[in-house]
């Protein structure tokens, strides 16, 4: 073996695999050189995910010839100059060698200018050779990245798709531009423009224009200020949750981050309002002293530590508490009570049964009248007013009835049987959607009024791209004008409640990668189908009606349902032998 040092040029491209990993870094790294140079219009021009074309043109103070040709080198910085300064840090730059990273993986062009000068300098570096030229430029720098890993073909096998790194981009680009309300912001995508925000006159305004005004409209002001930690944002009403958590912006002395800790303490403090596996939105800005944090953990400086980690979970648990709940109980309005199925404290729900009209809670006639049958042992023989009650014989299936709000209880020739609610109806449900798509003519229902959808820049996207594939499945929905949507039609199937939620749901999905990895359309179909039965089915925790219970049923014979889309099981039968064991009879 023979030790050899390395060159310059393959040092840098090692260390560019710390610093870019995908497009979205180069442009993390290029806007934050634009806001360090106190830049108040910065535009993004991309192409091809990035891949092709990453252009930051700013009009911050710019570089002289001498510093530009500097600044492409490595470990070089206006930042910082001493180790304090590193416990310090009021820059988002400090490591000096993002530019000489960028270079090295792509073909590189920096343009800038100062404004005491008359010309500008250009730098253009390819294959590790650099040309510099004089040229004319307004005070200010852009800097262009071409063939991004043109020459490490390792990394760009790991890219994924056009629009999965456009999607990065354009998150890490909402963060910023939410930030900073008084920069105006431009995005451009395959010469389309996808955000266009001008300096916006405070920061509602500003987030209205990135998250779409049905999020805006929903916001909650939160505000903290104690124990050396500030905070300051917006957190969403429950009924807004989302399936993921791209909608949840934190940032920690201005800097965009994911920070696990703070998510968590914002979810705790939300705890029964939102049904599992949903993801609160919300905006936080925490400002704490740059002593108590340390930012350089992190290559991409994406992420971030906090010395003490129990103090900022309190506070942004107490803050986020506060708002929901006084004492023990949730202060919300009725109308978010209504919305929350997880909400509904289900009043008398064992007593569903004898419940036949929708929305109408348990009384205590029904209960006292319920006891009565209990005790006299003829629970299955029950009449009501409009004879429909006594409608629980199915085949050979008996209701008995729903519990916990989320199991339907029957009874059959070999046993007792457990129904699973929500993956019985989302199987169902699937199996109609199905059927109809392979008869060629999907079942759609046109809509009264047709439902309004503001939606944020990446739901306009992820709409846009799919929005054949959608009305393949009854979706009927018309472009209204810039971020807005009509809702028209939707598939004959699903229920009418709440289709906005299940919309949205639905559009949020069509970012999994179970989704974007396939080409083939059939599968996609057959994706998205499944997403809508998984969002509009019945839920746990919602009570159904007697009419209901009996209908699930009905469906669950006819299609023959055993497990749900996603394979679970929908069913459990405890066999009459079984239970014969278990009290050893
Ligand atoms: P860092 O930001 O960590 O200092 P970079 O490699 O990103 O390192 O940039 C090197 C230097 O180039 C910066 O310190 C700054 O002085 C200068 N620079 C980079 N981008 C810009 C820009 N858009 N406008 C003005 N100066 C810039
Ligand atoms: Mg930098």
């Amino acid at each position: 073996m023979k030790i050899k040092a390395l060159s310059q040029d393959l040092i840098n491209k090692i260390a560019a695999g710390e610093v870019v990993e995908r497009p979205a870094s180069v442009v993390k790294e290029l806007l934050e050189n634009s806001l360090d140079a106190g830049s108040n219009q910065i535009a993004v021009e991309i192409i091809k995910g990035g891949q092709d074309l990453i252009k930051v043109s700013d009009n911050g103070q710019g570089m002289t010839r001498e510093d530009a040709e500097l600044a492409v080198q490595r470990y070089t910085t206006s930042k910082i100059a001493e180790l304090d300064d590193l416990f310090n840090i009021n820059s988002f730059g400090f490591r000096g060698e993002a530019l000489a990273s960028i270079a090295s993986v792509s073909r590189f062009k920096l343009q800038t200018k100062i404004d005491q000068e008359l010309v500008g300098a250009e730098i253009e570096i390819i294959d590790g050779e650099t040309i510099i030229n004089e040229i004319g430029w307004e005070t200010g720098t852009t800097v262009t990245v071409q063939n991004l890993f043109f020459n490490v073909p390792a990394r760009q096998k790991f890219l994924k798709t056009q629009s999965t790194e456009f999607n990065h981009i354009l998150d890490l680009f909402s963060g910023y531009a939410l930030l900073y309300p008084d920069i105006s912001w431009k995005l451009i995508h395959n010469d389309k423009t996808i955000l266009n925000l001008p300096k916006a006159k405070d920061w509602l305004t500003r987030i209205e224009a990135v998250l779409g005004a049905d999020i805006a409209r929903e916001l909650l002001p939160v505000a903290f200020d104690g124990w050396e930690i500030r905070i300051k944002g917006f957190v969403a009403k429950p009924a807004l949750s989302k399936s993921n958590s791209k909608s949840q912006y934190i940032f920690v002395n201005n800097r965009p981050v994911r920070d696990y800790l703070i998510s968590m303490a914002v979810r705790d403090a939300y705890t029964t309002l939102i049904p599992r596996g949903e993801y609160p939105v919300f905006v936080l800005k925490i400002d704490i002293d740059p002593g108590l944090v340390d930012v350089n953990v992190h290559p991409r400086k994406s992420e971030v530590k906090f010395l003490d980690t129990r103090l900022i979970y309190r506070a942004v648990y107490n803050l986020i508490n506060s708002v929901f709940y006084s004492g023990d109980q949730p202060i919300l309005s009725e109308d978010d009570i209504s919305k929350n199925p997880a909400l509904q404290k289900p009043m008398l729900s064992q007593v569903s049964q004898y419940n036949p009209s929708a929305n109408n809670h348990g009384t205590t006639n029904q209960a006292f009248e319920f006891t009565r049958q209990i005790l006299q042992g003829r629970s299955g023989e029950i009449r009501g007013d409009e004879g429909k009650l006594g409608e629980n014989f199915l085949d050979d299936w008996k209701l008995l009835g729903q519990v916990r709000v989320s199991y339907l209880i029957v009874e059959s020739r070999k046993g007792l049987i457990v129904i699973d609610q929500h993956a019985a109806a989302e199987r169902v449900l699937y199996d109609k959607l199905k059927n109809q798509l392979k008869a060629e003519q999907p079942r759609s229902q046109k809509l009264l009024l047709p439902i309004n959808l503001e939606l944020s820049a990446v739901e306009v996207d992820l709409l846009k791209e799919n929005q054949d594939l959608l009305g393949k499945i009854g979706f009927m929905i018309d472009e209204f004008g810039g971020n807005s949507f009509n809702i028209n039609a939707v598939p004959a199937d699903i229920s009418q409640y709440e289709i906005k939620k299940v919309l949205l749901g639905v559009i949020s999905d069509l970012e999994d990668q179970e989704f974007r990895k396939t080409k083939i359309v059939e599968e996609k179909q057959d994706i998205v189908i499944k997403y809508t039965a998984c969002r509009s089915a019945i839920k746990f925790n919602d009570q159904l009606t007697w009419e209901e219970q009996i209908q699930l049923l009905k469906d669950i014979k006819r299609y023959n349902v055993i497990s749900c889309p996603h394979g679970r099981p929908c069913l459990w039968e405890v066999g009459w032998s079984e239970l014969e064991k278990k009290f050893k009879r």
